[in-house]
């Protein structure tokens, strides 16, 4: 992407609030190069105003919480800079273009836990028998929930992609059987199971349409412009979420610019930030539609609403529940639950890398585990020895290197009787 160093031109979007309240503005960021993926997710922050009061003022240690505070109290303003954002961020390039998902994620790890809470959800993948035992339950924490573009029904490029249906594919009750069966230890043999996934909401959800793609006919990194159909809310079970902001992305692999399209929670307006500059959107989403079509929607921004007494109980159970000590389950040891969020921890933030992203990681564990247990000997605990069958006695090298040992034995024997004169 070309550098958009843009003059600083303060378009101050200004509208009266009605019952005359003092005229309300926003602000824009400038672009210090190629920032318009860290100026995009910041004002998506900055309108997230949970956050506000959880950035930690006294913690030295956390330098990203100082930093967001005091640029959240100058966007107020004015149009600011995000030199000391950068800084404290360790982003040392301001000319190289990196992903919003990676820049929100790496943001996330660098600012006090209670921030960081806001958006951590769980997905909840349970494997029952037919006989309901459970064989498999695994949480899988995301700060983003990844849907592909690529996963629906209708491949088609032209076609529309409806985010509600994608989301509903998450919690798609999967079934083994036949070839598939899923062996329980319960019920010591192979049975029918079904996979099952609940979604713990985050107070704000975050989903990540996944437009930067494998092509895996090409074997190579695309971007794919599909227009998908937004919805205004994401309904599950008892739970709500409202659409506030939209992270854009335009261009392509190499090279685009992001823009944040987000809902002012004081005039309920929509506006557009793009770097420096902020205008109104002359069409308002959602007037006309439930749904919003964009093909540049990148990142989905949803506030959940609470519903207090279903939530809370809700929310106990599963934490009850998550606190039981899991049935250890020998063969499963080495492939343990990995928590998704320590894992992006340590990773290095690629530009528009799209793996780090893949739903398929939340997936792939619960199928691994699946597929382990499938056509398995019965193999539990103390009597596996007991179970050893002679092909896997024959696996061993000491057992191996005796029998070549005893069969050259018997050769030199042979030979030497067959060559001693009679
Ligand atoms: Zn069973």
């Amino acid at each position: 992407m070309s550098s958009r160093k843009r003059a600083i031109e303060d378009v101050t979007v200004a509208k009266k609030k009605q019952k005359g309240n003092p005229p309300m503005a926003h602000h824009g960021l400038e672009n210090q190069g190629a920032t318009c993926y860290l100026n995009s997710v910041l004002q998506v922050l900055f309108m997230t105003t949970e956050i506000h009061d959880r950035l930690d003022p006294d913690k030295k240690l956390q330098v990203a919480d100082e930093e967001l505070r005091n640029l959240f109290a100058q966007l107020k303003e004015t149009t600011c800079g995000t030199e000391n954002i950068t800084k404290s961020l360790k982003i040392e390039n301001v000319g190289q273009q990196r992903d919003a998902a990676e820049c929100l994620e790496m943001i996330l790890h660098k600012v006090s836990s209670g921030v960081t809470e806001v958006f951590k959800g769980q997905l909840k993948h349970t494997t029952t028998c037919s006989e309901g035992h459970c064989i498999i339950e695994e949480m899988c924490p995301f700060l983003t929930l990844p849907l592909s573009l690529r996963g629906t029904s209708d491949q088609s490029q032209e076609a529309s992609y409806s985010v509600e249906s994608g989301f509903e594919k998450i919690f798609q009750e999967k079934t083994f059987s036949g070839d598939d069966m899923v062996y329980c230890d319960e019920c010591e043999k192979d049975t029918e199971a079904t996979s099952k996934c609940q979604i713990e909401f985050p107070r704000v959800l975050v989903v990540l349409l996944k437009r930067f793609d494998m092509d895996y006919n090409t074997m190579k990194h695309v971007k794919s412009n599909r227009c998908v159909d937004v919805p205004r809310t994401l309904q599950r079970m008892d739970k709500t979420c409202q659409l506030y902001a939209i992270v854009n992305h335009m261009g392509g692999l190499q090279g685009g610019h992001y823009t944040a399209t987000v809902l002012s929670n004081e005039d309920e307006t929509w506006y557009e930030f793009d770097d420096s500059r902020v205008r109104k959107l002359e069409e308002q989403p959602f007037t006309n539609s439930m749904t919003y079509s964009s093909s540049t929607a990148y990142l989905l921004v949803y506030r959940a609403s609470e519903s207090p007494e279903r939530q809370e109980d809700g929310g106990k159970d599963a934490r009850d529940k998550e606190r039981k000590p899991r049935e250890q389950k020998p063969v499963d040891q080495d492939q343990a639950p990995k928590e998704g969020i320590e894992e992006a921890q340590g990773e290095p933030l690629l530009p528009q890398s799209q793996n780090t992203h893949d739903m398929s990681h939340l997936h792939l564990n619960v199928q691994q585990k699946v597929n382990n247990r499938k056509h398995r000997p019965s193999g539990k605990g103390t009597h596996r020895n007991d179970h050893e069958s002679s092909t896997n006695i024959l696996k061993k090298p000491c057992v191996i290197a005796l029998i070549v040992c005893g069969c050259l034995l018997v050769v030199i024997l042979i030979i030497i009787l067959v060559t001693q004169p009679v």
